[in-house]
């Protein structure tokens, strides 16, 4: 129908300019130049991702991964797999007359196995599996998003219509960029449309569709999207996937080292309790760092050494060429001796390694024994804390009588740690609200907070200077020493003294 009017406007056009006397190829020229300009670029905007996606091959389509190869996450593992059986077990959800369920919203950090997850669950349901981000939705084109988001729910119905399953699983990451709360953004009438048609293709679902989709968004803002698209019936199962701790840690280690060699004496329980706040994504990339570094070595296999410095890179990012001058070299020594210093004093064998090599933003760095996990802190560790963040400018300040700017991370954190005191109840002001609160109050128990640490931190370097220098000089030859080695530099207490023999 609009093609004959164009062509019928075309023909009038045509008639009226040669009437009028008037040349009309020119005209013509640059309706056609106009023309295909306008279908070029709208070809691009539509077909761009999911044509990708069929060029593949189907085999992409199948998932292989299983809920076994992904470690730790138990909970959330266990709420999905529940949230699964009512689709699996069909006729039984129908004869109790359950609402089929059509998304469920996966939340959580950057790299804790949420895509995996998604992938475990196509898996578990033998079902197609076809994934889009967010941002792929987004055109500065009005109506290209719903398109798109339109042409994903077909594509996947024919996907496993031809490959003969009757589910398909449709994975949306980066879901707040497609289903943020609607009239926020600036180009709202593009976003607002490509959330409807979401919402319009969920509503749509319906179990007696030959082919049964299951939408799994992910996300780790799920504050900032859309009531709507949270409603019963739409994303109305919610699962958590938080970061790792020990134990889930442990297992994704074993996990991504099953194909690698790794030598004797490589414990990965103590990887794992090293690793305190890594998500999966991290894990992995460290046992695949360490294997880099072990070929590098022209190793045969991964030893503690190549872990030990996967660690650090993946801490702090790659060594970098930064060239500091002698006193520089000298001043890093002592501040990161100062860190070790009053750290060993207050908790004794915290320290696991000291060095001086530059990564990422750091100039030096104590590594602390990985510890026991905790949930809660007192207020004894929360001083114990900020005194330990100060030990590096306090040794500067009782080795060279001034401080640098070196310390600028740590004061922070020392700042932050003496705030999270106040709001908590745990200074000496007691329970407080900040809002009714005078500033002053408060910042003059935050001074009182930091000068305290520093006077402790300064206690404890002052009564072992002469040792605390002698660390340092060897720090600064070998440029990385071990806790056992700083802990016998600095005289430190070898064992407990409830453990030692008397002579
Ligand atoms: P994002 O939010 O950034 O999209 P995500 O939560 O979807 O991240 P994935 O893409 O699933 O994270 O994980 C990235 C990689 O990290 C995986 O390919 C896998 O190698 C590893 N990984 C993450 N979590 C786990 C886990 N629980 N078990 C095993 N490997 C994991």
């Amino acid at each position: 129908m609009k093609k004959e009017i164009i062509i019928g406007a075309g023909a009038a056009l045509f008639l009226f300019l040669v009437k009028q006397g008037l040349d009309p190829v020119p005209f013509f020229l640059l309706a056609g130049a106009m023309g295909a300009l306008h279908y070029y670029l709208r070809n691009r905007g539509l077909e761009k991702n999911f044509e990708t996606l069929e060029y593949k091959g189907e085999k992409e389509f199948i998932s292989h991964v299983s809920f076994a190869d992904i470690g730790g996450q138990e909970t959330a593992k266990r709420e999905l797999v529940e949230a699964l059986d009512f689709l699996r077990e069909e006729e039984r959800t129908k004869a109790l007359g359950i609402r089929p369920l059509k998304g469920i919203l996966l939340t959580g950090p950057p790299g804790t196995g949420k895509t995996l997850m998604a992938k475990a669950a196509a898996h578990y349901m033998d079902s197609v599996f076809m994934a889009a981000s967010g941002s792929e939705f987004i055109e500065m084109y009005a109506g290209v998003g719903a398109q798109r988001v339109r042409q994903l729910f077909s594509r996947a119905r024919r996907l496993a219509q031809k490959m003969g399953k009757n589910r398909a699983v449709i994975f949306l990451d980066e879901l707040e960029v497609l289903g943020g709360k609607r009239g926020k953004h600036t180009s709202h009438l593009e976003y607002d449309q490509t959330l409807n048609q979401l919402l319009v293709e969920m509503d749509g679902l319906r179990a007696e569709d030959g082919v049964r989709v299951l939408v799994i968004g992910a996300t780790n803002r799920a504050d900032l999207l859309d009531e709507a698209l949270l409603r019963p019936g739409r994303f109305d199962r919610r699962v958590q996937v938080d970061l790792p701790a020990k134990e889930g840690r442990r297992k994704i280690l074993e996990i991504h080292t099953k194909n690698k060699p790794l030598a004797h004496g490589v414990d990965l329980e103590r990887v794992a309790r090293d690793t305190f706040g890594f998500s999966g994504a991290h894990l992995e990339s460290l046992v695949n760092e360490a294997a880099i570094l072990s070929f590098r070595k022209g190793k045969q296999e991964i030893s503690l050494e190549e872990m030990e410095e996967a660690l650090d890179k993946v801490l702090l990012g790659e060594r970098t060429d930064k060239q500091l001058r002698l006193e520089e070299l000298e001043r890093v020594a002592i501040h990161e001796t100062g860190h070790a210093l009053v750290s060993e004093t207050l908790r004794p064998k915290s320290v696991r390694t000291l060095t001086i090599i530059p990564r990422g933003r750091a100039l030096g760095f104590m590594r602390p024994a990985g510890e026991e996990e905790r949930s809660l802190y007192t207020k004894k560790y929360m001083e114990e804390q900020i005194a330990i963040c100060l030990g590096g400018a306090v040794a500067e300040e009782v080795i060279y009588g001034e401080r640098s700017t070196g310390a600028a991370n740590d004061l922070e954190q020392a700042a932050r740690l003496a705030r999270d005191m106040i709001t908590t109840g745990l200074s000496s002001l007691g329970v407080v609200d900040e809002d009714c609160t005078p500033q002053k109050k408060i910042y003059r128990e935050f001074q009182k907070i930091m000068t305290s640490q520093v006077e402790r931190a300064t206690t404890i370097i002052e009564a072992k200077k002469d040792h605390l220098q002698q660390a340092a000089v060897v720090l600064l030859a070998e440029e990385k020493i071990s806790g056992a080695k700083l802990r016998q530099l600095l005289k430190m207490d070898p064992e407990p003294a409830a453990t030692r023999t008397s002579a």
